[in-house]
């Protein structure tokens, strides 16, 4: 997390906000075009920005390239807050990259950009806690934010359950896009988290986390290779 902070800094001129603070003197973007009431257009593009996080989490786990990158978060054995803070720090230049895009295509009021990096950051860190929320509870949050139990699924061995529950923030495009799945087929106990490639502790020291994109194959977890077993 440290690295990817530094370098998101370095390589990028701007950051978010900044940058819809730019769109918005410039005039740039769908919503400094259209004459719509404020508050419809930050609640708008915090929801589209969400919509855009989703589609690009598909993107990163459909393109076998972008998931050498995006396994990184998936080869943490455990499931917990810091499992939230792993990526690899080429997927966060290119989400970053993508965001930035999204923003000023948009043209999204700067207020939105803040409300959204917030929530994103707070519901990502509680969507991978490693916590336990009564059943009865759960079926009625995860209406309203992604809860461990549903993310969690994302963490799982088998392909097919790597590639449902995509959402980290809102929990509705799953469930529009069908990629959602209630529980996992072995139980939350008995579950195995992780991917198949780098199920040794030692490939969580940082050095060789950073190499994984450039080691073993891709194996069936892109969208799309699965076949019905697995
Ligand atoms: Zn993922
Ligand atoms: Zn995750």
């Amino acid at each position: 997390m440290v690295l990817d902070t530094i370098l998101v800094r370095v390589v990028f001129p701007v950051t978010g906000v900044g940058l819809a603070l730019l769109a918005e003197a410039r005039g740039w973007g769908l919503f400094n075009l259209a004459a719509l009431p404020n508050w419809i257009a930050v609640a708008a593009s915090v929801v589209l920005l969400d919509l855009a996080i989703y589609l690009q989490h598909v993107l990163f786990h459909a393109v076998p390239a972008l998931w050498r990158l995006h396994r990184m978060h998936h080869a943490d054995l455990a499931f917990d807050v810091s499992t939230g803070l792993r990526f690899h720090p080429v997927e966060i230049l290119l989400s970053m990259l993508i965001k930035l895009t999204v923003i000023a295509a948009l043209g999204a009021p700067a207020l939105s950009v803040l409300i959204f990096e917030v929530m994103l950051n707070a519901t990502s860190m509680f969507s991978h806690g490693n916590i336990r929320i009564p059943e009865r509870f759960d079926r009625v949050l995860r209406w309203l934010v992604v809860t461990p139990d549903m993310h969690r699924v994302h963490h799982s061995i088998l392909p097919r359950e790597t590639n449902s529950n995509v959402g980290f923030n809102l929990p509705w495009w799953d469930r529009l896009f069908g990629t959602y799945r209630p529980k996992p087929a072995a139980g939350h106990e008995a579950m195995t988290i992780g991917i198949e490639q780098f199920r040794d502790w030692r490939e969580l020291r940082l050095d060789r986390m950073l190499l994984q994109p450039f080691r073993e194959d891709v194996g069936p977890y892109p969208m799309g290779r699965w076949d019905g077993e697995k």
